[in-house]
């Protein structure tokens, strides 16, 4: 692929003014008697810096739903509402991203309302976090979801059938004004490609916590039907962060610096995502 340097660009765009096809040239001014201003001295515009990166994370439960609960009574919407708060401060202070929060505050959001404000809000990325509970209080560990592939499909064909797709859009293509058949292949077609992404995004953070010492579950990487997962164009993980039926991981999970630990891997995570974990800054 052919990329051009910013002064390769600002190159061509002087010599056109320069030359005179500047857009002042081409329009017809109306006739005026006084002598016509020189025209100012050419300075190319300085070119748009790229979009930062809007990242949406996803603190599950909420309000009336507190998740989980701990052997000591910890409750999932406090433990992953504190993460998220920590992981957007992450983000944000490498002045690289953009970070929205599905709640931020303890109240309840409905599954399909969460990836609703993604797609609204043109999110590049959606990361969802729990923490788990297992009927075995020795399980411990964390884990990461994506869409399972049969959920994937019955996803794209529920979307792409449903009645209210008028407005929706899919790889910038409005489903409202395609046929039955065209929708659904471009939303399966969307689906496909964000899976593979998301599947990406999932090994990143299982690297990403095996490096930072995050004790992991067998098998990592798991794929499962979550509603929250399901935006045809947005890459997506949930990250269930460890289990609160285990007294070692409810106790680590309320621990601040172990949650600082797993926002600083998280963020790194969503860094190497987006090719960028050379110039990931020292904490
Ligand atoms: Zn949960």
């Amino acid at each position: 692929m052919a990329v051009l340097s910013r002064r390769d660009v600002l190159g061509a765009l002087t010599s056109v003014t320069a030359s005179g096809l500047g857009v002042g040239s081409v329009r017809a001014e109306p006739a005026k008697k006084s002598l016509p201003r020189p025209p100012p001295p050419s300075k190319p515009k300085p070119l748009p810096l790229p979009k930062p990166r809007l990242i949406m994370i996803d603190p599950g439960h909420g309000g009336r739903d507190p998740g989980a609960l701990g052997v000591r009574g910890t409750q999932e919407k406090s433990v992953v509402i504190a993460v998220a708060r920590e992981l957007q401060r992450e983000l944000l202070a490498g002045g690289r991203y953009r970070v929205l929060l599905t709640r931020s505050s303890d109240s309840y959001v409905a599954l399909r309302e969460r990836v609703a404000r993604a797609q609204e809000a043109k999110a590049d990325l959606f990361l969802s976090l729990h923490a788990d509970s297992h009927s075995d209080s020795d399980v411990r560990g964390a884990s990461v979801y994506t869409l399972s592939e049969d959920a994937t499909d019955r996803e794209a064909a529920a979307l792409a059938a449903r009645e209210n797709r008028a407005d929706m859009v899919v790889s910038g293509v409005r489903l409202g004004d395609q046929s039955d058949v065209v929708a659904r292949t471009l939303v399966a077609m969307s689906q496909r490609g964000t899976v593979n992404d998301s599947r990406k995004f999932a090994d990143t953070i299982v690297q990403t916590f095996g490096k930072n010492g995050v004790r992991l579950l067998p098998r990592t990487h798991r794929q499962a039907g979550f509603a929250v997962l399901t935006s045809p164009d947005i890459p997506a993980a949930l990250v269930e962060m460890g289990y609160l039926s285990n007294p070692q991981d409810e106790k680590l999970l309320t621990v601040r610096q172990h949650q600082q630990a797993l926002a600083r891997a998280l963020r790194a995570s969503v860094d190497a995502h987006f090719g960028a974990a050379v110039a990931t800054r020292k904490a």
